[in-house]
């Protein structure tokens, strides 16, 4: 065996964002030895881009807001699809968590009497958004990183996870190399937790930053974890279309919520056109009736603009396809429109959103006080992700756990905006206590020392290949664009069929990639490295979403356009057969209580 270092833990985490951090402040502090690995530096975690902010029923801006409603909200955004005990959970113990992030040092903004201030966002009855700003993620990072760096945890940057470690059926650990001089590593760990986010590099159009390649997905597929819900793919409305350069990048459900509206050519506000039958009582009549609920009033009902994303970016996708969209293929979002109802409306823009107001300032040259937008729908967020247990967060491998977004089941067929920030602290913290406890529970288990040496020859062999093999980058750029065009916002089953030939075509190819150079910060390399999470993740979405034969929350199918009170019945588990091939099934939705029905009913 060739000789490389190894590291022993009783807990290791991959993925310093919300969920790793959350989680490993929980382990740390049950008196065990923990290990955080990311792939970039601590701090840049995907969690630093949120904006919005973060959704916990505290009632601090609307005080008939309660677990109850948040719990119902979030359940009829996620198309009943979701695991209703997580979705209980989440919203009984978000308020607990948001308080904890401010005990911890995180500065709110605040209501007048001086309590965590709350805004409005799409999908939830009541302002229940805590935030920081637009930049709510960023002051998340700060705050867990300082409690967490004061915790003794180890942490291990710009190391990138290649395969989770096995003995037997249960996780012992991963298999990594280190991105600024190339080398492997071994991790040993009585309990491993994947936060690595989500899937958005997949697509060509994507507000996702470039960690995300479905890396723990792949991971945890690969390790005979079971997958869920892969078809749901959230396809965020409001993303920049101008110019080419910038194309994707978020423009926050925030700006909507402060009283944005959209607006096609013809300058009118198309989202009342459409209003789906399950909202109907809970959506403004009229454009006043809207305003004054982005206003605080409490007898107002929520503009069309805050209907949850699935629907929002559908009704854009219309107007464009219709012709009534904007220069470059979108609709206008207008926020500088508040100036005939607040006389100082362009420093309150600029309070409330200042990276909005920066980022289409810098990148675009568009001052939104006096300017509308032109947005269009964007990649966004992965509802599928590694099927857990509710309570433990603990995958079907022993002693292999998931939280954040590379975990299933809180959202559904749809993730309401803001539940991310509470669903990776929730259950960030969750995943680190028991990924504790299963550690104080078991010894460190044996290092398959012949398959380590597997992967680091296969990790090597794009080097020996050379610049005859095949460009990496030439591989994810063909399929980001496949899979924009045939797997995208709108599918039909002729065209998934094709993307299952492309990406069998495109994996043939990848294990061809060769690179040129050494093993030092070499792009190419890397490149090479997350081809096959990509794929595998490619190939998993696309094989469930030809599974579901419907239309319901992220997943669109032009051949079936509507809901189908079967399919209402099953989420979809993908699990990797015995030849390596993805097995597809449908399996029960999880029942809900007799007390959850209750409160689901008293919220209709
Ligand atoms: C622009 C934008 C704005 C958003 N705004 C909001 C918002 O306002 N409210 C909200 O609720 N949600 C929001 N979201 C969604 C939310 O930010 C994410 O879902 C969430 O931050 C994911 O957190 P995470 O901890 O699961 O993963 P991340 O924060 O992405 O962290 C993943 C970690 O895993 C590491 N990693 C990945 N693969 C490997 C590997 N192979 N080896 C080692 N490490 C690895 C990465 O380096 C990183 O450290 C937004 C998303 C975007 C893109």
């Amino acid at each position: 065996m060739a000789e490389y270092q190894i590291h022993q833990f009783d807990v290791l985490i991959v993925g310093a964002g919300g969920a790793g951090l959350r989680a490993a402040i929980e382990a740390s502090a049950a008196g065990v030895k923990v290990g955080v690995v990311t792939k970039s530096l601590l701090g840049k975690a995907h969690t630093v881009m949120a904006e919005g902010g973060m959704a916990a029923a505290m009632g601090n801006v609307d005080d008939r807001d309660s677990w109850r409603v948040h719990f119902a909200d979030t359940m009829r955004g996620g198309q009943y699809l979701n695991n209703p005990r997580m979705a209980e959970l989440h919203a009984k113990e978000a308020p607990a968590r948001v308080r904890e992030l401010e005990a911890w040092g995180a500065v709110f903004d605040r209501t007048k009497d001086g309590r965590i201030l709350q805004r409005n966002f799409g999908g939830h009855r009541y302002p229940r958004l805590a935030h920081v700003g637009d930049r709510t993620g960023l002051e998340m990072i700060r705050t867990l990183q300082d409690h967490g760096i004061h915790q003794g945890i180890d942490f291990h940057m710009e190391t990138t996870i290649l395969t989770l470690l096995k003995d037997g059926d249960r996780c012992v650990g991963a298999f990594a190399y280190d991105r600024e001089r190339g080398r492997f590593r071994i991790f040993h760990a009585k309990a491993v937790v994947l936060a690595t986010g989500g899937i958005g590099r997949a697509f060509q159009i994507t507000s996702n930053s470039w960690e995300y390649t479905g890396d723990g997905h792949s991971l945890a597929y690969h390790a005979g974890a079971a997958l869920m819900d892969m078809e749901f793919v959230q396809f965020h409305p409001t993303g920049m279309v101008w110019p080419p350069s910038v194309k994707g990048i978020l423009v926050t459900e925030g700006v909507r919520g402060e009283g944005g509206v959209l607006r096609n050519k013809d300058g009118k506000r198309f989202m009342f056109d459409d209003i789906p039958a399950n909202y109907k009582t809970q959506t403004a009549d009229t454009e006043e009736e809207g305003w004054r609920y982005t206003q605080g009033d409490k007898s107002a009902r929520r503009p069309p603009e805050l209907l949850t994303r699935d629907h929002v970016a559908r009704c854009i996708r219309r107007e464009v396809k219709e012709g009534r969209g904007s220069p470059h293929g979108g609709v206008f979002l207008d926020i500088s429109w508040i100036k005939e109802k607040l006389p100082n409306a362009a420093e309150h823009i600029k309070k409330k959103l200042p990276s909005m107001y920066h980022q289409f300032k810098q990148l675009a040259d568009i001052d939104i006080t006096k300017e509308p937008m032109e947005i269009g729908p964007t990649t966004h967020y992965m509802m599928g992700g590694v099927e857990v247990d509710a309570d433990s967060q603990m995958s079907s491998v022993p002693g292999l756990f998931a939280a954040g977004e590379c975990g299933a089941g809180l959202h559904g067929a749809n993730r309401l905006g803001g539940n991310s920030l509470s669903d990776l602290v929730v259950f960030g913290r969750r995943a680190g206590e028991y990924a504790a406890k299963f550690a104080k529970e078991h010894d460190a288990g044996m290092i398959d020392h012949a398959r380590v040496d597997e992967v680091a020859k296969m990790a090597l062999e794009p080097f020996d290949r050379g610049a005859a093999g095949e460009n990496p980058f030439a591989v994810q750029h063909e399929l980001q664009e496949m899979m924009q065009d045939l797997v995208g916002i709108v599918r039909v089953e002729s065209e998934m069929e094709s993307a299952l030939g492309e990406i069998a075509r495109l994996k043939a190819r990848a294990v061809k990639a060769g690179i040129t150079g050494n093993r030092e910060y070499n792009g190419g390399w890397h490149t090479a490295l997350d081809l096959d999470n990509l794929l595998t993740v490619a190939e998993i979405i696309a094989r469930a979403a030809i599974e579901r034969k419907e239309s319901r929350g992220a997943h669109f199918r032009d051949d079936f356009p509507d809901k189908s009170e079967e399919w209402a019945k099953y989420n979809i588990r993908v699990t990797k057969g015995a030849a390596g091939e993805p097995h597809v099934e449908r399996v029960p939705v999880k029942p809900l209580t007799e007390e959850q029905k209750l409160v689901i009913e008293e919220n209709k």
